[in-house]
């Protein structure tokens, strides 16, 4: 039998249309270096809202994001900078566990008549007019599908969410995903989207360049701690020889943890001289999302990041004994 979403999947018995009501202009906005999750739950709101509401105005605001994501339709209507003398009267954020992690939009926050978040950030703790954080979900992409309505969702619209729901996931591997999560992703597939596409363009395939990174930092990882935490660094000094931008290095980390007996992976990517932007993947025993916190950032149990400035050695140091505290 073939069931409805109203039947599988969790509802909140709110729609985003209860936010609605004298409301004309709407800024849809995620976080700084949008990730496939940010990019999808952006984007499927901001095509369900045009879409099913064509007399609001919507604008979607959007960093240029990591990865294949072209792919997805619409995506080129994502504004890169902030026009500073809108005021608008919603502002719906997407993926953003804090303030200071809004990218292009930021201005609005401060400007917007109203404002609600939908997250799944454990380290959340924003107030505002309407917060929805399960830390629980698999994606922000699946919270913010909980206040649509399936038969209003079309294809191009399920093709964002699923992308988000992908790439939170590691393609439904993470133990955050649920089988709400999976009823979800069946309920979009079924709008007719290119799964497979999908998956392989903006989640599995790399540049020359990221796989010669991604070999070469591997190559260079180093386990610690009885072999539980693995480090690899790329210094400012790799960045500058082979032109390695910010977005080039994502998945190592991932790759990383994909060792026997590691529980936790940690990789710094030395950004500018002595700032370094910190990655950490944990399987089953760390919380990575306080050792993270413990250096001024945040994320999730098991991915979190920070940036901090300093020696590399001294840092490596000082992180790994901040996991140490768990093992
Ligand atoms: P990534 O390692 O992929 O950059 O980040 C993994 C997760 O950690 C992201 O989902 C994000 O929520 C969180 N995260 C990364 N960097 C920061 C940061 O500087 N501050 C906070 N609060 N969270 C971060
Ligand atoms: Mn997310």
């Amino acid at each position: 039998m073939k069931q409805t979403m109203k039947e599988t999947t969790k509802k909140t018995g709110k729609l985003l249309t209860d936010f609605l009501e004298n409301v004309k202009t709407v800024a849809i906005a995620g976080h700084v270096r949008p990730d496939g999750d940010c990019v999808g739950s952006c984007l499927g709101t901001y095509l369900y809202l045009t879409e099913n509401m064509p007399e609001l105005s919507v604008d979607l605001y959007l960093e240029e994001e990591k990865g294949a994501f072209g792919i997805l339709p619409s995506l080129k209507d994502a504004k890169r900078t902030f026009e500073t003398d809108r005021i608008y009267d919603l502002l719906i954020l997407l993926d953003i566990s804090s303030a200071d992690r809004i990218g292009v939009a930021s201005e609005a926050l401060k400007t917007a008549k109203k404002v609600i978040i939908f997250d799944h950030h454990k380290t959340n703790r924003e107030t505002c007019d309407f917060i929805y954080n399960d830390p629980a979900a698999s994606s922000a992409s699946e919270v913010v599908s909980r206040f649509m309505e399936m038969d209003k969702i079309s294809v191009n619209c399920a093709s964002a969410l699923y992308t988000g729901i992908v790439h939170d996931t590691g393609v439904f591997r993470y133990d955050s995903t649920s089988p709400d999560t999976m009823r979800l992703a069946a309920a979009l597939m079924e709008k007719g989207i290119d799964a497979s596409t999908i998956i392989s363009e903006t989640f599995y395939k790399k540049t020359y360049l990221q796989n010669f990174i991604l070999g070469k930092t591997l190559s260079e990882t180093r386990l610690v701690l009885n072999g539980k935490v693995i480090v690899g660094k790329i210094t400012s000094h790799d960045k500058e020889q082979y032109g390695i931008k910010g977005t080039d290095v994502d998945g190592i980390v991932s790759q990383m943890n994909n060792t026997f007996g590691v529980d936790v992976s940690l990789f710094m990517f030395e950004t500018e001289p002595e700032t370094w932007k910190v990655s950490l993947r944990s399987v089953k025993l760390v919380d990575v999302s306080r050792v993270a916190g413990a250096f001024g950032g945040g994320g999730h149990i098991r991915a979190a990041g920070c940036t901090v400035e300093g020696n590399g050695d001294d840092l490596e140091k000082q992180i790994t004994s901040e996991i140490a505290k768990q093992l």
